[in-house]
């Protein structure tokens, strides 16, 4: 049965993925009433079972200067880091127009400039928050390592490594002996790679739940089974959110829907370019030899993150409209690629397997900011590969808009308009 009482709140935040909570925790704490909403529990979206990386080494977007050649190629083969199904329609093409038209040097590097102040300012702030050892986040400050098994794949991390430096990221090339020295569960398909010392990893869905916690500590109100379905507005103003468990009139709405934020801003007619970028990780744990620190093998994409007796294996990106449905063959591609280079046993018991939809707008920046048609709405969703990685800094970042602070780091790259 649904409440039709109209309870007024201050601000408003839908979605609790790592996105929501950071940011719920940031607002409460700057002294706005927050109310935190999601139609499951807090984390159980693509915050769940990501790779865990906090790697201000990985602010690359998506699109840059010659990527198209290569995405093509990904994208013949079904088994490729890079998949669209062939199902072209109106969204998809309009993401892809804008999506091509990013390819610039120059779009590229205002993007990772955004991308790398936000990545850094969350991995200083994870680290203080484990520091306190109130919450069991498994932060590592292990660094990680890329690794390739091709002379174009070394090139690429080359460059990929040139581009970081000029924004601070510090690293060091191995050739195939130094990378197995370090990391003795490589095999010796192994050809280099470079490590970058200052990274590190968390588990995932424990750290959604610190800042959780966080949040209700500072008198926020986190209330889950909580669907948004319909608005009601009134001129250029959101005046009830309507929700399977009774309406609220918000002074201020946050949408922090992640891969469903498009969906949901339809509903409010904003047209959204937002497609979701779906990936699927495994956990195991039958090594020969288990690998110590993180690792991304480029030549396939797959992310390898060591966890408290097991290992969880990343990958692919398959560009769908909110489809939660698992490719077996996808799947299989990321347990044939860790074969190829990591000493895993022949048939692993596989403990899980989970499927997230990254949030993936055209330039990889994520859309923070407010909403040109609707004054009392706000955006924060479009995070793509780097949201447990950027998601601090990305609330900081918010509420210093929200609350009119002058935001620490250029707001351009983030304006909702930009696709306008
Ligand atoms: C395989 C894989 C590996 C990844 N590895 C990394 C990594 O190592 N590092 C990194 O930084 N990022 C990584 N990512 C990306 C990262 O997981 C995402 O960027 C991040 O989780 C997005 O967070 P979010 O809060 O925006 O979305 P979500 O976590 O999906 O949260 C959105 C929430 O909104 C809720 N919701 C939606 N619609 C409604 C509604 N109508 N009413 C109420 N609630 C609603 C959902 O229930 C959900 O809880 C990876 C992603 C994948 C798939």
């Amino acid at each position: 049965m649904m409440n039709d009482q109209v309870k007024s709140v201050d601000v408003l935040i839908v979605g609790a993925g790592i996105i929501g909570t950071t940011l719920a925790n940031e607002l409460q704490r700057a002294g706005r009433q927050v109310l935190l909403i999601d139609r499951n529990d807090a984390g159980l979206g693509c915050s769940y079972g990501n790779a865990g990386w906090v790697t201000p080494c990985f602010s690359m977007p998506l699109p840059q200067p010659g990527m198209l050649m290569k995405s093509i190629g990904w994208m013949m083969d079904p088994e490729g880091p890079l998949y669209i199904k062939p199902d072209i329609n109106l969204r998809l093409i309009r993401w892809m127009f804008h999506f091509l038209r990013c390819m610039t040097n120059k779009k590229m590097h205002r993007s990772v400039r955004a991308l790398t102040d936000i990545s850094k300012y969350s991995l200083a702030a994870y680290r203080k928050l484990w520091e306190t050892g109130r919450y069991p986040m498994d932060f590592r400050p292990n660094g990680l390592l890329m690794i390739s098994g091709t002379e174009s794949g070394l090139k690429d991390i080359k460059a990929e490594t040139q581009i970081m430096a000029q924004y601070g990221i510090q690293s060091k090339e191995l050739d195939a002996a130094a990378a197995v020295a370090m990391e003795p569960s490589l095999k010796s398909t192994v050809l280099g790679g470079t490590y970058f010392p200052d990274e590190a990893s968390v588990e995932p869905l424990a750290t959604v739940r610190a800042y959780l916690a966080e949040f209700e500590a500072a008198g926020g109100r986190f209330q889950g089974q909580t669907e948004v379905f319909d608005f009601v507005t009134e001129k250029d103003q959101i005046v009830q959110v309507v929700t399977t468990h009774g309406r609220y009139a918000p002074k201020l709405l946050v949408l922090a829907t992640g891969p469903w934020s498009a969906k949901v801003a339809k509903t409010l007619k904003v047209n959204i370019p937002l497609l979701s970028g779906k990936g699927y990780s495994l956990i195991v744990n039958d090594f020969d030899v288990a690998p110590k620190y993180p690792m991304m093998i480029l030549d396939r994409k797959i992310a390898v993150t060591p966890r408290d007796g097991s290992v969880r294996l990343a990958g692919t990106l398959e560009l769908c409209d909110a489809d939660e449905t698992i490719t077996p063959r996808r799947v299989n591609a990321i347990l044939k690629g860790s074969h190829h280079y990591l000493k895993l046993k022949p048939e692993p018991q596989v403990f899980e397997t989970w499927r997230g939809l990254r949030p993936c707008t055209p330039d990889g920046v994520p859309m923070l900011g407010f909403s040109r048609k609707w004054k009392n709405l706000f955006y924060s969703f479009g995070h793509q590969m780097l949201g447990l990685q950027s998601a601090p800094g990305s609330a900081r970042f918010s509420t210093d808009l929200i609350t009119g602070q002058t935001p620490y780091t250029d707001p351009s790259a983030f304006d909702p308009g930009r696709f306008e």
